[in-house]
């Protein structure tokens, strides 16, 4: 039962990003976004800690003091900015967060509604994500480059400020200009 659920809180979820994907142009990252969750590794981690109000991930966490399905997903999913955490070139600097691509960064804002969305059901308003963003953000420290930061952060305002029509006309032409330019 747990592994059914699972499979249809995953399923939604990827519908709804691969819908907000298409909406603003970004085809193939739609189709493609977070594939690695039907991998076993995170599938049947997914089922054995199914929530169905968080991440099973969470649950997993509490209960070994880490996430092996995170950690896998981090490592292979571009549009978290954990994936981009890497040693810096600057001398002394340590482990932060490389710029990201901004067309990563428009999937990572469409995987935040969408995971608003499929977790709060009829409570969800454009104003959640932003809310849930900024109650970690400050937390992040050099974790995520201070760019990609900004961006994510722009975005979720002005989806908080303007609405869902708005900013998804705004990204649509940032992606159309990106592909102009031959950057996506
Ligand atoms: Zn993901």
């Amino acid at each position: 039962m747990k592994a059914l659920k699972h499979l249809q809180t995953i399923n939604h979820h990827k519908l709804l990003v691969m819908k907000h994907c298409f909406k603003v142009g970004l085809y193939k990252q739609g189709l493609l976004h977070d594939l690695s969750k039907y991998s076993p590794t995170e599938f049947l981690v997914g089922c054995k800690y199914y929530q169905g109000t968080r991440s099973p991930n969470n649950a997993e966490r509490e209960a070994t003091g880490y996430s092996t399905a995170w950690l896998h997903h981090k490592g292979r999913n571009k549009h978290h900015y954990e994936y981009w955490i890497d040693y810096s070139i600057v001398p002394g600097e340590g482990i932060v967060g490389q710029k990201m691509p901004v067309k990563y960064v428009y999937e990572m804002f469409m995987d935040r509604i969408a995971a608003s969305k499929t977790y709060l059901g009829d409570k969800y308003t454009d104003k959640e994500p932003l809310q849930y963003y900024e109650k970690g953000a400050a937390k992040l420290g050099k974790m995520i480059h201070p760019e990609t930061a900004a961006l994510i952060h722009k975005l979720l305002k002005m989806l908080a400020e303007k609405g869902e029509r708005a900013t998804f006309k705004y990204v649509r032409e940032q992606v159309r200009e990106l592909k102009r330019q031959h950057m996506i």
